[in-house]
């Protein structure tokens, strides 16, 4: 099956595409993690983008596009994928479009209040990609999975959460539209828990 998983920033679309990786053995790709690796690493690619990822603008669609379309045609991608945080604008849907068919864009609709409390107690581990909430944590500053050391995201700070709000609203959200159109949108209430939330998405799926 191929997924979109559309949504804020913090609706929990990472949290979900792993929880469906397991469950389906499809690879989740997100283009978010493809940037963070390439900044950690320092690649052309990461000195390119850093600035822009660091102040919660959008990676340009031409850069994006490139990277997702040689993903997708990956061997581990021929029955299936599900994508985190692409597309993330009209230019990449149409782009998507062009190379792959879409069965399913799941809509994580998530307000305002939860999004600032996700994210302003969100922590992430540069050790093992896990993203965790201060909420569960014994020890804020220890990931729980490798015992690495929990930091914030530089793009998870206040001004630039912000920022990255007001990027979706224009430039993400008529993704809703445009899928709905297509007859592909499924909209899942977002709040709640980690499990009923996944039961949620895992109820509308297309069989
Ligand atoms: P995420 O982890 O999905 O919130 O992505 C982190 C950051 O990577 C975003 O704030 C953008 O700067 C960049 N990014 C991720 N996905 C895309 C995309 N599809 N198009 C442009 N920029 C992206």
């Amino acid at each position: 099956m191929k997924i979109i998983l559309l949504g804020a920033p913090g609706s929990g679309k990472g949290t979900m595409a792993q929880k469906l990786t397991n469950e389906l053995g499809i690879p989740q790709i997100s283009t978010g993690d493809i940037f963070r690796k390439n900044l950690k690493e320092e690649t052309p690619l990461g000195l390119q983008i850093k600035d822009i990822v660091s102040g919660g603008g959008l990676v340009p669609d031409e850069i994006t596009i490139e990277i997702v379309k040689n993903r997708l045609a990956e061997a581990d991608c021929a029955n299936g994928f599900i994508l985190d945080g692409f597309p993330r604008s009209l230019v990449q849907a149409e782009a998507l479009d062009k190379f792959q068919d879409i069965d399913c864009a799941v809509n994580l609709d998530v307000s305002n209040d939860v999004i600032v409390a996700r994210l302003s107690g969100r922590r992430f581990c540069p050790d093992c990609n896990g993203t965790f909430h201060v909420s569960t944590l014994s020890d804020a500053n220890v990931c729980p999975v490798c015992g690495g050391k929990l930091v914030i995201r530089q793009d998870d700070r206040e001004e630039t959460v912000l920022e990255r709000l007001r990027i979706y609203g224009e430039t993400t959200f008529p993704l809703i539209d445009y899928y709905a159109r297509q007859g592909k949108l499924v909209t899942v209430d977002g709040s709640g828990g980690i499990e009923v939330v996944y039961r949620r998405i895992l109820e509308v799926l297309p069989r």
